[in-house]
C-alpha cells in the first residue's frame, strides 16, 4: 500500500530524513518510535505534502501511484489521513461544517454524490459516540478551547467520518490521560483495524500499543530506521530505554 525507498529530505537546506525505506502493506499496523528529534514528524509531514519540506532523493508511492507527485487534496482523495501531534484550531468554522466540507470535497474528487446535511449528521453522531464526544463538542468551532485530550478525539472523530485507506498519526496519545487513551486506542482499531486498511502509527511512548497492537515495531533514529521488530520491540524500549536497544 505504502512503499517509501531510501527517502531523503530537507527543510531549510537541513537534511532530517537521511535514506528511510519502509513498505506497508493492507491490514498492518506499524509503530514508528524513536528518541525526541529523530525526524517522527518529519516524516509524518513529508507524506502528507506540508509545504517546505523537500524531499531530495527516494520515493513514495501509495497504491502504486507517486504520493509526492500528488497535491495535499489529492492525497486526501486517494485515501490517505494525516493525525498531527498539535491539532489545529479554525475559529469561525464548526466541526460539522468543516467536516462535512472535507467528506464531500473528497466524494466530489472520487466521483461520488455529496452526502446530505441529514446523512451527514448521521454519520457524524455515530463517529462521535465511538469516540465518547459529545455532539455538542461537534458543533462548536474546530479545536477552539478544546482540551489536549478533547482535540485528539475530535481528530479521531474526523478521521472515522473521513473513513481513509491510510491513516498517519502523529504522536496522537500526547496529552491523553488513561481514560482518553482507551477511547482513542479502541476508536483507532474500530476505525482503521480492516484488512484493506493500514496505520502507521508514530509515538514516542509505548502505551498507546497496549490498545492498538502494531504488527511491526521500527526504531527511526537520526533520519533512518534503525531497527524493525514486532509488538515486544516496543515493550523493550520502555524497559531499557533507546539507547541500550539501538546500541544492542
Ligand atoms: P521528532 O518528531 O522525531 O521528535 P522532528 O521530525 O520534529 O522529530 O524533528 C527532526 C529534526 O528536524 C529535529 O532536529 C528538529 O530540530 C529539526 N527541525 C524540525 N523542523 C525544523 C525546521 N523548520 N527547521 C529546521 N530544523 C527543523
Ligand atoms: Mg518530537
Ligand atoms: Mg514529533
Amino acid at each position: 500500500m505504502l512503499k517509501i525507498e531510501n527517502l531523503h529530505a530537507e527543510i531549510d537546506g537541513k537534511e532530517i530524513l537521511k535514506g528511510l525505506s519502509l513498505e506497508v502493506d493492507a491490514g498492518e499496523v506499524h509503530a514508528i518510535m524513536g528518541p525526541n528529534g529523530a525526524g517522527k514528524s518529519t516524516l509524518a509531514y513529508v507524506l502528507g505534502g506540508r509545504p517546505g519540506y523537500e524531499v531530495t532523493q527516494g520515493s513514495v508511492t501509495f497504491d502504486g501511484e507517486d504520493l509526492m507527485d500528488m497535491e495535499p487534496h489529492e492525497r486526501a482523495a486517494a485515501g490517505m489521513f494525516l493525525g498531527f501531534q498539535y491539532p489545529v484550531e479554525i475559529p469561525g468554522v464548526s466541526n460539522v461544517q468543516f467536516l462535512r466540507e472535507a467528506l464531500n470535497s473528497q466524494r466530489k474528487a472520487r466521483g461520488q454524490e455529496p452526502l446530505t446535511g441529514g446523512e451527514f449528521l448521521k454519520l457524524a453522531k455515530e463517529k462521535a459516540g465511538l469516540l465518547k464526544l459529545d455532539m455538542e463538542m461537534l458543533k462548536r468551532n474546530v479545536n477552539v478551547g478544546f482540551s489536549g485530550g478533547e482535540k485528539k478525539r475530535n481528530e479521531m472523530v474526523q478521521m472515522g467520518i473521513l473513513d481513509p485507506a491510510f491513516a498517519v498519526l502523529d504522536e496522537t496519545d500526547s496529552g491523553l490521560d488513561i481514560d482518553a487513551l482507551k477511547v482513542v486506542g479502541e476508536g483507532i482499531n474500530a476505525i482503521m483495524r480492516k484488512p484493506d486498511k493500514a496505520v502507521l502509527l508514530i509515538t514516542h511512548y509505548q502505551r498507546l500499543l497496549d490498545y492498538v497492537q502494531p504488527d511491526f515495531v521500527h526504531i527511526l533514529s537520526a533520519g533512518r530506521i534503525v531497527k524493525t521488530g514486532g509488538a515486544d520491540l516496543a515493550k523493550k524500549l520502555e524497559d531499557e530505554g533507546y539507547d541500550e536497544v539501538m546500541a544492542a
